[in-house]
Formats: C-alpha cells, sequence, structure tokens
C-alpha cells in the first residue's frame, strides 16, 4: 500500500474517503431477491445491486487490494445481518447462527492475498451477538474460474466441487447463513447448501454484497 497516494473513495474517486456516503449507501438497502434457480433454496438477501459504483467498489476490494474497505463493507454486511435476523427469527431459531462464506479457488485467494470473504465476514460477526463465522467449506481443486461462462456451465463447472473443511464444521442442526460476494446465476450457493447438508446443517438463509441476476 501506498500511504503517500491520497485516500480516494473506491465507487466515484471522492478525495477524503475509502466509501464516501453516497457509494456507501449503495450497500445500505437490503433487499430480498428471487433468482429462478434459487427457488427453492430459503430467502436471499443482497446489499447491492452487482454495478456502477458498487461494482466498482467491490472489485476494488476484492481484486485491488483495497483492504480499507474491509471495514466499511463489513458494517453494512453486519446490519443486513441484525435485519435478517430480526426478519426471520423463526428461521434460524434462538441458538447461536454460523455465517459460513462461500469459498474462493486457492489461486484467487492467492493472487489477492487474502480470503477477503473470510475477513469481512469476520469483521461482520463482531457487530452481531449470535453470530459466528465458520471458514467450513472449501472448493475442490478441479473447479476452474467460472468468470465468463454460461449459467449451464457454472453448475457443471461446481457439482460437487465444494467441500467440507471437516475440522470446521459445525455441530448437526446449527443454522447457517451463507455468505457470498456477487450472486450471478446462483451455482455458488445452491452447491455450497448442499454441502452443507451432508454435514446436517441447515441453511437459513443467504446473503449476497452484491445481485448480478435479474431481479423480479
Ligand atoms: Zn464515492
Amino acid at each position: 500500500m501506498n500511504l503517500l497516494l491520497p485516500l480516494r473513495c473506491a465507487g466515484c474517486g471522492l478525495a477524503g474517503f475509502a466509501l464516501c456516503a453516497g457509494c456507501g449507501g449503495r450497500f445500505a438497502r437490503l433487499r430480498r431477491v428471487h433468482p429462478p434457480e434459487l427457488s427453492s433454496a430459503p430467502p436471499v438477501h443482497a446489499l447491492a445491486r452487482y454495478c456502477g459504483r458498487a461494482r466498482t467498489a467491490l472489485l476494488a476490494c476484492k481484486e485491488g487490494g483495497r483492504r480499507d474497505l474491509e471495514g466499511p463493507l463489513a458494517a453494512r454486511v453486519a446490519v443486513a445481518l441484525r435485519e435478517i435476523l430480526d426478519e426471520h427469527a423463526a428461521l434460524v431459531g434462538t441458538g447461536p447462527v454460523r455465517l459460513v462464506p462461500a469459498p474462493s479457488r486457492p489461486a484467487a485467494v492467492r493472487r489477492r492475498g487474502r480470503a477477503y470473504l473470510v475477513r469481512l465476514a469476520r469483521r461482520a460477526e463482531r457487530g452481531v451477538p449470535g453470530v459466528r463465522t465458520a471458514d467450513c467449506l472449501r472448493l475442490s481443486p478441479l473447479v476452474r474460474d467460472s468468470v465468463g461462462l454460461d449459467s449451464a456451465r457454472r453448475f457443471e463447472n461446481l457439482r460437487g466441487g465444494v467441500l467440507l473443511r471437516r475440522s470446521r464444521v459445525p455441530s448437526p442442526g446449527t443454522p447457517v447463513l451463507l455468505f457470498d460476494d456477487v450472486l450471478t446465476t446462483g451455482a455458488t450457493l445452491l452447491n455450497c447448501r448442499e454441502a452443507l447438508a451432508g454435514a446436517g446443517l441447515p441453511v437459513a438463509g443467504m446473503l449476497v454484497l452484491a445481485n448480478a441476476a435479474r431481479e423480479t
């Protein structure tokens, strides 16, 4: 990181902010989304649409090494988690809820220098009593980068490719909220849910930072 560079908003370039109020506000309107592939899934919530400044800021954090965005984004995630827990109390019950980040390919984690989604989850959980992160999923080495793949190929690429990290799996029956960055086709979330079901873990809800799928 070059400390001599002036701080600029990752969404719009405004000086003096990591994420200005306007761009941060793009992640402030939690909404239910209904992608057709997830029609039988538990509720899916998104913080933002994956376009414009929200997309620019998210990519700056994910691929551009802007770690200073992790705090502001995690704060938005924490607010969203509290809203979801309030709204869907019956789904998650009264016990502890585990926030499970969708896994990234090891090559992507190495390229980015960190598992940024796990870091966001761990920062967010600090602001939400009763929620703890369980980084208990990983991707098979056979899973390829899905960028550029159409929906059918994304599903094919991920089929059976989400695996459990056995030592980190919560006790069976623990309610889980799945957490991913961008919802494109739902292939990642569905395969994560399937892997967790194999460990007796019910997914009570799904939260994504941004929705790239059509909203109805
Ligand atoms: Zn901005």
